[in-house]
């Protein structure tokens, strides 16, 4: 059954229905929180997959911020096409390594549905509402979305959705939370690892981001290729393009060197994981929880992503264009939280009831689940004054 991980020299991978010892199998989940009958034609994992893309709250990615508000263009990436992008890499790795492709994409698909309105600038607004009241986390929400706030099945709140689910959405957890978490806490507190497909799914974010934002970034004209020729990953690639198809330039040179990246930075990634994979020989999904972490870049790919990390970190998240956008959007969300805060009766009827038994942690899961458009539209029905003057579409309406 042992199986050495195929890097580029064990030639072109055949996709198959072998799954590794050390895969999740949907026949062996640790189970929902709820017992459910199986389903005829579909096992566990699966089903989980199919209970998210029918979500409300993954219809609502279409109109969250990546790193682009949405009204900026149509072809930036949103939360949404992130997390496909995610799906479609982390599924190629799982693929390779023999592990369980359903789940990848679930826990993929999952991951960011915790997400407020305006990206990472949204969530920091509202864990500052929430300070002294347990703050807010977005990776946290994601797992409230899937575990609470759905409301779509008659037996249960949530997604009801297996143990293997929930704990690859839950990336990072502080003790104090963990605590609070039972089964679902306990690897954080005896510092165990996740299954491999949610290792997987982990860094699939990385290598998606890390490379969707070079793509949006170099469209949007804040940052050049130019200042990414110091970047050493980009830096290679880039010249390998240009040798292989001397005088291409523009959209072409940042496709062919944008899809070169994410090809090595996949074949590293499964070159080192099946390394450490052989290495450890696991034997079951409870040897690899007891592993250190097994999906993995090799230290010289580790440092490349890093580099390409902070350059996007300093020159792009941080450039004044997109911070004066992200000021605005922090505005806004505190705006909206002060303004429920103030007075609960401004909630929609559903919400408000919710006020009344979770305090300030309803208005901030209100919040949590407004797409841009929408936060910017309660801001008119509250009477108050978008920040910074009307935003371009602000007067849209969604009906989310
Ligand atoms: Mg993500």
């Amino acid at each position: 059954m042992a199986r050495r991980s195929p890097g580029p020299a064990a030639g072109p991978v055949t996709a198959g229905p072998w799954r590794a010892p050390w895969a999740a199998d949907p026949a062996r989940s640790r189970g929902r929180r709820v017992a459910e009958a199986a389903a005829p034609t579909r096992n566990d994992f699966q089903r989980d997959r199919d209970r998210i893309v029918h979500s409300t709250a993954f219809r609502r990615l279409e109109y969250k911020t990546q790193v682009f508000v949405n009204h900026e263009g149509d072809l930036f990436r949103t939360r949404l096409t992130h997390s496909i992008e995610v799906a479609q890499i982390a599924r190629s790795i799982a693929r390779s390594l023999g592990l369980d492709e359903d789940l990848v994409e679930a826990v993929s698909l999952a991951h960011d549905l915790g997400h407020t309105p305006f990206g990472h600038a949204g969530q920091d607004a509202l864990n500052a509402c929430m300070r002294g009241h347990g703050g807010f986390e977005h990776n946290l929400q994601s797992l409230r979305v899937v575990d609470e706030l759905e409301q779509r099945y008659g037996g249960f709140d949530g997604l009801n959705l297996c143990f293997e689910t929930r704990e690859g959405i839950l990336k990072h957890c502080p003790a104090a939370k963990a605590r609070r978490l039972g089964e679902l806490g306990e690897r954080f507190l005896l510092g165990r690892q996740p299954t491999l497909e949610a290792q997987v799914a982990n860094l699939a974010d990385e290598i998606a981001y890390n490379n969707h934002d070079v793509d949006d970034g170099l469209r949007s004209g804040l940052i050049t290729i130019a200042q990414l020729q110091r970047i050493d990953l980009f830096a290679r690639h880039a010249h390998e393009a240009q040798r292989q198809f001397p005088g291409i330039g523009g959209r072409r040179l940042v496709h062919e060197t944008v899809r070169r990246m994410i090809n090595d930075l996949v074949v590293d990634l499964l070159e080192e994981t099946g390394r450490r994979i052989d290495a450890a020989a696991p034997g079951s999904v409870e040897a690899v929880r007891a592993a250190p972490a097994l999906v993995a870049f090799s230290e010289t790919m580790r440092q490349r992503s890093l580099e390409l990390k902070q350059f996007l970190l300093h020159e792009l998240y941080r450039h004044p264009q997109v911070g004066a956008v992200m000021d605005r959007a922090r505005e806004v969300v505190r705006l909206l939280f002060d303004a429920f805060a103030e007075d609960p009766g401004r909630l929609p009827g559903e919400h408000r009831a919710r006020v009344e038994v979770l305090g300030l942690r309803a208005i901030a899961d209100y919040i949590a689940g407004m797409t841009d458009r929408f936060a910017l539209r309660e801001l008119g029905r509250l009477g108050l004054a978008a920040p910074g003057g009307p935003w371009p579409g602000s007067s849209w309406s969604d009906g989310s």
